[in-house]
């Protein structure tokens, strides 16, 4: 149990949940480069996608950061119609697969 599930629960109050489903979420899962931390990081689909010309319909720019060394990792992704991505370009770090991530996390 966390720190902060332990602070829930001694407070009795209910946890500060993302909304149920959260439809317009899109997880990508990160690896930096330098300090091999995995992470991952929430995409909102209405907010953080352009639509633009090019490999794929959308287009992702994004700054994202790991909790251990703080190295500035710079994000570009498109994706399809289908939120699948079509092509990817990391700076700093490289891009897990969910299963990738999870399995980066057990070790
Ligand atoms: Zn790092």
């Amino acid at each position: 149990m966390g720190f902060f599930d332990k602070l829930r629960k001694a407070f009795g109050g209910s946890a500060p949940t993302q909304p149920q489903g959260d439809p317009n979420a899109i997880w990508l899962y990160l690896r930096c480069s330098r300090c091999g931390t995995p992470f991952r990081v929430r995409v909102d689909r209405r907010n953080d996608l352009s639509r633009e010309d090019g490999p794929g319909v959308f287009l992702l720019r994004k700054q994202a950061m790991d909790n251990k060394c703080f190295q500035l990792i710079e994000v570009e992704i498109w994706f399809d119609a289908n939120y699948a991505i079509v092509s990817s370009d990391v700076q700093g770090g490289t891009l897990l697969t969910e299963e990738e991530y999870k399995a980066a996390q057990a070790q």
